[in-house]
């Protein structure tokens, strides 16, 4: 390997970790969203609205992810060369990756660093008043661009979905509250405010 072969691998890298972030975007809201369930990308999506600790299987995952990492191989290693496409493939595998922890996490685990709160709170957002908005999880880049970007400062949580977040009930449980607690309110069937804050 050269070191002009490694610049490529480096720059195929960088520029696939930044690609990823709009096939995160393509996958969530042009293949999860707007096909209303007529593709299995969109049958799982909005599966996991019904049941927002539904996530696809990993082998589903995986089975879809071998042709966009193939595409993604393929088409820059014939533009760019072949240590662009690896490094390409890599950093797109990669933003894939981080992006699979980090919506698990929001889901499971609430938000653990001033990132996560934001994207916590957008994604939450996304689920529980407008699915139309705010389809990054890991970056707010192309909803920006792309006009679906709406700033979220509270997220209005029903009561019911309460079970779905452990760790937005230990929150509120616990004695001393955390700081992301205030961008949440629980609001009850009747649309009143239940909880604190
Ligand atoms: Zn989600
Ligand atoms: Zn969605």
């Amino acid at each position: 390997m050269t070191s002009a072969d490694a610049i490529c691998a480096l720059a195929g890298l960088a520029g696939g970790l930044v690609g990823w972030t709009l096939l995160e975007y393509a996958i969530h809201f042009w293949l999860g969203h707007l096909p209303r369930g007529r593709i299995l990308t969109s049958r799982e999506h909005l599966a996991h609205h019904a049941n927002i600790l539904y996530f696809t299987p990993f082998a589903l995952k995986v089975r879809g992810a071998i042709p966009v990492l193939s595409a993604v191989l393929l088409g820059v290693g014939a533009a760019l060369g072949a240590w662009a496409g690896v490094g390409a493939t890599i950093g797109v595998a990669a933003g894939w990756t981080l992006y699979e922890v980090v919506h698990q996490s929001i889901h499971v685990n609430g938000p653990r660093s001033a990132w996560s709160r934001w994207a916590a709170r957008h994604h939450l957002d996304h689920h529980f008043r407008n699915p139309r908005a705010n389809h990054g999880v890991t970056t707010p880049l192309w909803d920006l661009l792309f006009g679906t970007h709406v700033p979220v400062e509270r997220v209005r949580v029903p009561a019911g979905a309460l079970r779905s977040l452990p760790w937005l009930g230990r929150a509120l449980a616990a004695s001393e509250a955390p700081p992301f607690l205030a961008d949440y309110e629980v609001v009850g069937p009747g649309g009143s405010v239940r909880v604190r804050r």
